[in-house]
């Protein structure tokens, strides 16, 4: 069965989103209101800025029912902004930014500095094969510290931020620092559609 999956449409890059979500056979919802999260099988919370999307969901009257989606198990995919909505914790916010959480771990917003802000480079991501993702980074997060029942699927491979944590798995939640819908490459949307149907069946 084709699962429907949202595109929550507040602000970022959610067309990128809806069209890698159709390119793997998935049916795409902008989400904007608390009725469309209504038959959805999924939700992908897209990049952007996450103190904005936390204040527009909080005006929108949907930071609860999507609090409330997740905790009822709804699969979500969070990259960059929307990695920092699924966190448990967040450094280098404002001291009023809340998350909808999900994710046990810590993540620092603009973690990679100010020269390296934004750039591109190669990623080994568990669960993804056909070898290294194209990833590009812009003003990303990157995940401080995680804890037991989160697995760690891809981590910088080198410079400075070696060893960095950069894509993460929490049960039916994803999240990756990078954007892979900026790049016409499906594999990461197709990982996500797999445990959205995991959760189907
Ligand atoms: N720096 C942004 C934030 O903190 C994330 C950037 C992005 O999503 N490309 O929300």
């Amino acid at each position: 069965m084709t699962p429907t999956i949202g595109v929550l449409a507040l602000q970022g890059d959610v067309r990128e989103h809806l069209a890698a979500l159709e390119r793997v056979g998935a049916a795409g919802r902008s989400v904007r209101r608390e009725a469309e999260l209504d038959g959805l099988h999924g939700i992908v919370l897209p990049g952007g800025e996450s103190t904005t999307m936390d204040k527009l969901m909080r005006a929108f009257g949907l930071r609860d029912p999507l609090r409330a989606a997740l905790g009822a198990g709804l699969p979500a995919y969070g990259s960059c902004a929307g990695m920092i909505l699924l966190a448990d914790r967040v450094l280098d916010g404002p001291a009023d930014q809340e998350t909808l959480g999900g994710i046990d771990m810590t993540v620092r917003r603009n973690a990679f500095g100010r020269q390296v802000a934004s750039f591109e480079g190669d990623v080994e991501m568990a669960g993804v094969a056909g070898g290294p993702l194209h990833g590009v980074f812009i003003r990303a997060p990157w995940v401080e510290d995680v804890g037991p029942a989160v697995e760690v699927l891809a981590r910088v491979e080198e410079g400075e931020a070696a060893g960095r944590i950069v894509a993460v798995r929490q049960g039916s939640l994803l999240a990756t620092s990078f954007h892979p819908e900026m790049t016409g490459d499906g594999r990461v949307h197709e990982l996500f559609v797999r445990i959205v149907k995991e959760r189907q069946t």
